[in-house]
């Protein structure tokens, strides 16, 4: 086949379709292709009862670089949503993430000094020089009653694995403040797309050529000599036909239901922090732009173990699994008009702007 394309891009997530907006910005020819029936990857939206349903997962866009804020507001514009999630442990409720409002409601604490005595009076009892993994890390940040009722039940059945096997890094995501402030993320900028995330795919895509119900792997005859170069988002170890062995990945189940109510829970997100209960979150999706809809849907979402039926949602960045990307990272390196981006190409736990200032990046380098 002859080469009509200056970049083949596989997968019309955040990433591909950045790296296609830029491309087609400098007069590029692009097509992208993705085995989905629909374009955005994981933040592709679902209209159900008049609602956006974030299809797979929920998703709050959150950042602190104003290049990258002003660069999705270019095309469509963000509300003003805060991400102000709920804990519920065994039939109690907490404010998340860990503040004063958790605080009182842990131990009726009133004043920051008070919780800090609290809070470093736990670490002191078990204290944790340099933490190894993930409990060891949470019980130096915060103490052994918020690693219990807050963290250990919903990250073991994240994960599927016991919190002592887990990097310490994933719960550095979690803020800890001494403030009455129950917005799960720092960053100065943050919200939803206003008519939902598909906006924003259609608007980075707008123009550009797009192929659905396509696998890379199933036409690669047809699609790999049809561009100059390819831009692969998709998993890093199927590119190389798992040569080295297969990296391991979270997979989810996600259960939604249309309900005849106008607001099930009161919050976008209520996380279940126990271990037993076997989803870790209800997710009220019309929250997340204020709806005002008559009927609700709600998602559980269950983690799973993943296999190659599954779709492959989270990297699990452990040791053994760290080493095998690493050695398919030197492969990458020597692949000739290939460029790899995303989550699943870099296997890296990125959050959407992440995905978006790598994109960015390599457009700006590749491009120029
Ligand atoms: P993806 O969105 O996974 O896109 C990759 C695309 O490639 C897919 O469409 C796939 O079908 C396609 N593809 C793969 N292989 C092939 C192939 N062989 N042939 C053709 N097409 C292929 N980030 C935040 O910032 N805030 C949040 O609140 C947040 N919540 C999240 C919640 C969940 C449950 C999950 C899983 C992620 C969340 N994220 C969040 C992260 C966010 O989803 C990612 O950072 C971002 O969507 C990744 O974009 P991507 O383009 O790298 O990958
Ligand atoms: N986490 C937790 N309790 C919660 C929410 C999160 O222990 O109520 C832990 C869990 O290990 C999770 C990590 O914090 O994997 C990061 O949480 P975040 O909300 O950033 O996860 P995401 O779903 O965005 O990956």
């Amino acid at each position: 086949m002859s080469i009509k394309y200056d970049y083949l891009i596989v997968g019309s997530g955040l990433f591909g379709a950045t790296f296609a907006n830029r491309a087609k910005a400098q007069g590029k020819t692009v097509l992208v292709i993705d085995k989905r029936n629909h374009q955005g990857g994981n933040i592709y939206c679902e209209n159900i009862e008049g609602i956006n349903v974030h299809k797979y997962g929920p998703h709050i866009f959150h950042t602190n670089d104003k290049t990258i804020w002003d660069f999705v507001n270019s095309f469509v514009e963000f509300n003003r949503f805060t991400y102000t999630p709920v804990a519920n442990y065994k039939g109690e409720l907490y404010s998340l993430p860990f503040n004063m409002n958790t605080f009182y409601q842990l131990w009726k604490t009133k004043t920051p000094k008070e919780a800090k005595e609290i809070i470093h009076k736990q670490i002191a009892e078990n204290p944790i020089a340099s933490p190894r993994n993930l409990e060891e890390q949470a019980l130096s940040l915060v103490g052994k009653d918020i690693y219990e009722k807050l963290i250990k039940g919903y990250t073991e059945k994240q994960w599927g694995r016991k919190a002592t096997e887990l990097p310490a890094f994933i719960i550095k995501r979690l803020p800890l403040r001494y403030t009455f402030d129950n917005n799960y993320f720092n960053d100065k900028y943050q919200g939803i797309p206003i008519g939902g995330y598909n906006k924003l795919i259609d608007g980075l895509l707008d123009g550009i050529e797009v192929k659905l119900g396509i696998d890379f792997f199933a036409g690669q005859d047809t699609y790999r000599n049809i561009a100059n170069k390819i831009i692969y988002t998709g998993k890093l170890d199927e590119y190389f036909g798992y040569s080295l062995g297969h990296l391991q990945y979270r997979s989810l189940a996600f259960e939604h239901q249309i309900l005849n109510t106008d607001n099930y829970q009161g919050s976008a997100a209520v996380n279940y922090t126990d271990y037993e209960t076997p989803y870790t979150r209800i997710v009220e999706h019309k929250h997340f732009e204020f709806g005002k809809q008559e009927k609700t849907v709600i998602t559980k979402e269950f983690p799973l173990e993943w296999d190659s039926e599954k779709e492959p949602y989270y990297p699990i960045n452990d040791t053994r699994n760290e080493d095998l990307a690493n050695q398919y990272k030197k492969l990458k390196e020597l692949e000739q008009n290939v460029i790899f981006g995303g989550r699943l190409a870099e296997y890296k736990y990125y959050d959407m702007h992440q995905v978006i200032g790598a994109a960015l990046a390599i457009a700006k380098k590749e491009l120029q």
